[in-house]
C-alpha cells in the first residue's frame, strides 16, 4: 500500500487515533475528550470537551518564537500601500480591535459582520472575534445592499464592521451607501455600525449606531484582552452561500475541529513551513480567503499576503501583469493559491511578464474554485516551473476535499483531475436516481461524502438545522449522505474529474451564484413578466449568467434599441441588489420560456441550446417554439 493510501486509510478506519494525532498540532486550552462524536449524525461533533481559541493559534502561540517575524504583509495596488505587521504587532492590533468590539457591546456568541474590502482591519477583526468567541460573518465586499441585507437579517450582528470604500481598477467603490441601504432593507437593525475610513470616499454617519475606529482604538492602544478558551465546538463563523433556493445559507464552522483540519493541511497538502510566506490571492469574502488568507497560514507559524487589487495593476497605479510574481519574489513566497480564471487574464498577457522575476522560492502553485481546463495548467505550468496543484472544495467543507496530498507522499497530478478524496473524506459516487454506488472507472454519477465528516466541515446551517438536514442530506434517494450537488467520474486510479453542478449553482470566475437568487433580483424590475437565468461557458470566467425574459409590456421593445436600454436597465438592478459580479453577461427577450407541462422551467434545455450542445430529451415540454426562440437570439 502507498504511503499516501495508508494514510487515507487510517484516516477513515481507524479515525479517532488519526485525528488525536493531528490535534497535537495545535494549542489546546484543555484536551479534547472525545475525539469524534457521530451520536447525533449527520450533526458531527470534533474534539468536545477540549478548549482552545483560534486567535490564539494563529497568533499567540507564535510571540515565543517568532515574534518578529512577519506575520500579516498588506499590498494594496489601488492605493500604493504595503505594510508588514509582524506576529507582535498583528498580537497588539487584534487585541487593540478586540478591545473595541467590547466596548461596543460584543461578547462571546454574538455576530459581527464584517463587510470590508482587503484591509488588514478586516483581518484584525476577524481575529479579533475569534479572540473572545464572538462569531464573524464576513460578506464579500462586492455584494450589493440586497445580498447584505438579507445576510443581515439571518444573522442579526450586534455589530457591522465596514468601511468608506474599496477600490477596483482605481474606481472607488464607496461601501457605506450600500451599508445603509442595506440596513434599511433588513428588519433586523444592527445597534452599532464600526467604520474604517480610508479617505477614499466621504461617508454620512448615523449618530449613536456609527462609530469611528481611529477614535475607538486610540482609546484602546494599551488595552490587553486575554483569548476567551471556548469549546472545540463554539462556532468560529458563519459565512453565507448559494444554493437553489433564493436565500442564501449560513454555512457555519466550529473552532477545534477547523484549526485542527487547517494545521493539519499545511504540511500535508499544502507543504508549507512556519516561517515561509503563504500568498493567496482569494479574497476574505469566501472560504478560501478565511480558511488560506487569514487562519491557514497564521496557524502554521506563516506570513500572509493579504493583497487588493487587480492580478495586472502595479503599486504605482500603472499596468503590471508582473505584479503577483514580484510579490513571490520579494517576500519570498514558497506556497502560492489562486484561481484559474486569475490565471486565464494573466494569460493573455505578454509572457515576459512572468520571467522577469525569480519565483523559485514557490514549491507549488494551487489552484481552486473551478475546473482548471488543460490549456491554462499547462500554460502556467511551463511558464512557472512547479507544479500546479488542483484542488476541489466547497464553502461547505472549509478545506480541500480532493487535491494531491504531496506533503503525505509525492504523486503526479492529472490535467483536469483535482485528485483524489483527502483523508477524512470517505467520498462515495452515487447514481442520482437509484442512489447505488458507482465502483466501476469512468462511471459518472453524485459526488458525496459519508458521514462521519472530518473536523473543519460545516457544522450546519445557521439556526437552520432541518435545512442542513434537507438540503445535503437527504437528496440522494434512500442513502443519508452529504451531496456536494456535483457530478464527478473516477478514472481506474482512482483519480476524480468534476464535471458541474447537479444543481442550479453557476460558477462564474469561480464565485458560486444560485440562478434563482438572480432571477429573484431581476423580476424586481417591474417591466419583467418572467425570466430565466443559466449558466453558460465562457473561455475567460469558466461560466457567466445569461438571462431570458418575457416582458410585461413587450409592445415599446421595437427594435435594438429599446431592447438593449431595458437590458440596461435589468442589469442596473441586479447591480444595485447582487452587486456586479452577478450581472448577467446578457439579458434577451422572448415571447414565452421553455417550460414542462407541469411548469418547470427546462434550465438545462435552455443552457444546452446556449452551449450549441443537443438539448436531449424534450418530450415534456409545454411549447416546442420555445427554444427555438432563444436559439434564434443566440444564434444572432
Ligand atoms: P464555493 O462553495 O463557492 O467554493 O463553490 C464550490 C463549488 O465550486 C464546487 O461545488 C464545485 O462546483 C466548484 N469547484 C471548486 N473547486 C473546484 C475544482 N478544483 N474543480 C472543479 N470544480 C470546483
Amino acid at each position: 500500500m502507498s504511503a499516501y493510501a495508508e494514510f487515507y486509510r487510517r484516516s477513515i478506519e481507524d479515525r479517532d487515533a488519526f485525528w488525536a494525532e493531528q490535534a497535537r498540532l495545535i494549542d489546546w486550552q484543555q484536551a479534547p475528550q472525545t475525539i469524534c462524536d457521530d451520536s447525533r449524525a449527520p450533526f458531527t461533533r470534533w474534539f468536545a470537551g477540549g478548549t482552545t481559541n483560534l486567535c490564539h493559534n494563529a497568533v499567540d502561540r507564535h510571540l515565543a518564537t517568532r515574534a518578529e517575524q512577519a506575520a500579516l504583509i498588506h499590498v494594496s495596488t489601488e492605493t500604493g500601500v504595503e505594510k508588514t505587521y509582524s506576529f507582535a504587532e498583528l498580537h497588539a492590533e487584534v487585541q487593540r480591535m478586540a478591545a473595541t468590539l467590547r466596548a461596543l457591546g460584543v461578547g462571546q456568541g454574538d455576530r459581527v459582520q464584517i463587510y470590508m474590502p482587503m484591509v488588514p482591519e478586516a483581518v484584525f477583526a476577524m481575529l479579533a472575534c475569534a479572540r473572545i468567541g464572538a462569531i464573524h460573518s464576513v460578506v464579500f465586499g462586492g455584494f450589493a445592499s440586497g445580498s447584505l441585507a438579507s445576510r443581515i437579517e439571518d444573522a442579526e450582528p450586534k455589530l457591522i464592521v465596514s468601511a468608506d470604500a474599496g477600490s477596483r481598477g482605481g474606481k472607488v467603490i464607496p461601501y457605506k451607501p450600500l451599508l445603509d441601504e442595506a440596513i434599511r432593507l433588513s428588519r433586523h437593525k444592527p445597534p452599532a455600525v464600526l467604520l474604517v475610513d480610508r479617505g477614499l470616499a466621504p461617508m454620512e454617519r448615523t449618530a449613536g449606531r456609527d462609530h469611528d475606529y481611529a477614535t475607538l482604538r486610540a482609546q484602546h492602544l494599551h488595552t490587553v484582552v486575554p483569548c476567551t478558551w471556548v469549546d472545540a465546538t463554539h462556532t468560529s463563523y458563519t459565512l453565507y452561500t448559494s444554493g437553489t433556493t433564493g436565500k442564501p445559507k449560513g454555512v457555519q464552522r466550529d473552532t477545534g475541529g477547523y484549526a485542527v483540519a487547517l494545521a493539519a493541511s499545511l504540511p500535508h497538502i499544502f507543504m508549507g513551513k512556519p516561517g515561509e510566506t503563504f500568498f493567496c490571492t482569494s479574497d476574505i469574502g469566501w472560504v478560501v480567503g478565511h480558511s488560506y488568507i487569514v487562519y491557514g497560514p497564521l496557524i502554521g507559524g506563516m506570513a500572509t499576503i493579504l493583497y487588493e487589487g487587480l492580478p495586472t495593476r502595479g503599486l504605482d497605479g500603472g499596468n503590471d501583469p508582473g505584479i503577483w510574481w514580484s510579490l513571490v519574489e520579494k517576500y519570498k513566497a514558497t506556497v502560492m493559491f489562486s484561481a484559474p480564471t486569475a490565471v486565464r487574464v494573466l494569460k493573455k498577457q505578454d509572457p515576459a511578464y512572468l520571467k522577469k522575476y525569480d519565483v523559485s522560492s514557490l514549491k507549488a502553485l494551487f489552484l481552486a474554485g473551478e475546473p482548471l481546463d488543460e490549456p491554462t495548467g499547462r500554460w502556467i505550468a511551463d511558464a512557472l516551473g512547479v507544479p500546479i496543484i488542483d484542488n476541489y472544495w466547497q464553502t461547505e467543507t472549509g478545506w480541500p476535499l480532493m487535491t494531491i496530498a504531496n506533503g503525505v507522499e509525492s504523486r503526479p497530478s492529472k490535467f483536469g483531475s483535482p485528485g483524489v478524496p483527502m483523508y477524512g473524506f470517505d467520498v462515495r459516487l452515487l447514481d442520482e436516481a437509484t442512489g447505488d454506488e458507482l465502483t466501476g472507472p469512468d462511471q459518472k454519477g453524485v459526488v458525496v461524502v459519508q458521514g462521519p465528516t472530518p473536523p473543519g466541515f460545516m457544522q450546519t446551517v445557521w439556526r437552520d438545522d432541518a435545512r442542513f438536514v434537507k438540503t445535503y442530506w437527504d437528496s440522494i434517494p434512500g442513502k443519508r449522505v452529504y451531496s456536494t450537488f456535483d457530478w464527478g467520474v473516477r478514472d481506474a486510479d482512482g483519480y476524480y474529474y468534476i464535471l458541474g453542478r447537479t444543481d442550479d449553482v453557476i460558477n462564474v470566475a469561480g464565485h458560486r451564484l444560485g440562478t434563482r437568487e438572480i432571477e429573484e433580483s431581476i423580476s424586481g424590475h417591474p417591466n419583467v413578466a418572467e425570466v430565466a437565468v443559466v449558466g453558460v461557458a465562457d473561455a475567460l470566467k469558466g461560466q457567466v449568467a445569461m438571462a431570458f425574459v418575457v416582458a410585461r409590456d413587450a409592445s415599446g421593445l421595437v427594435d435594438d434599441a429599446a431592447r438593449l436600454k431595458l437590458e440596461g436597465e435589468i442589469m442596473k438592478v441586479v447591480d444595485a441588489q447582487l452587486g456586479a459580479l452577478a450581472r448577467p453577461a446578457r439579458v434577451q427577450f422572448v415571447g414565452v420560456l421553455p417550460k414542462t407541462r407541469s411548469g418547470k422551467l427546462l434550465r438545462r434545455a435552455i443552457q444546452a441550446v446556449c452551449e450549441g450542445r443537443d438539448t436531449g430529451d424534450l418530450t415534456t415540454m409545454e411549447d416546442p417554439g420555445a427554444l427555438q426562440q432563444i436559439r434564434d437570439l443566440v444564434v444572432r
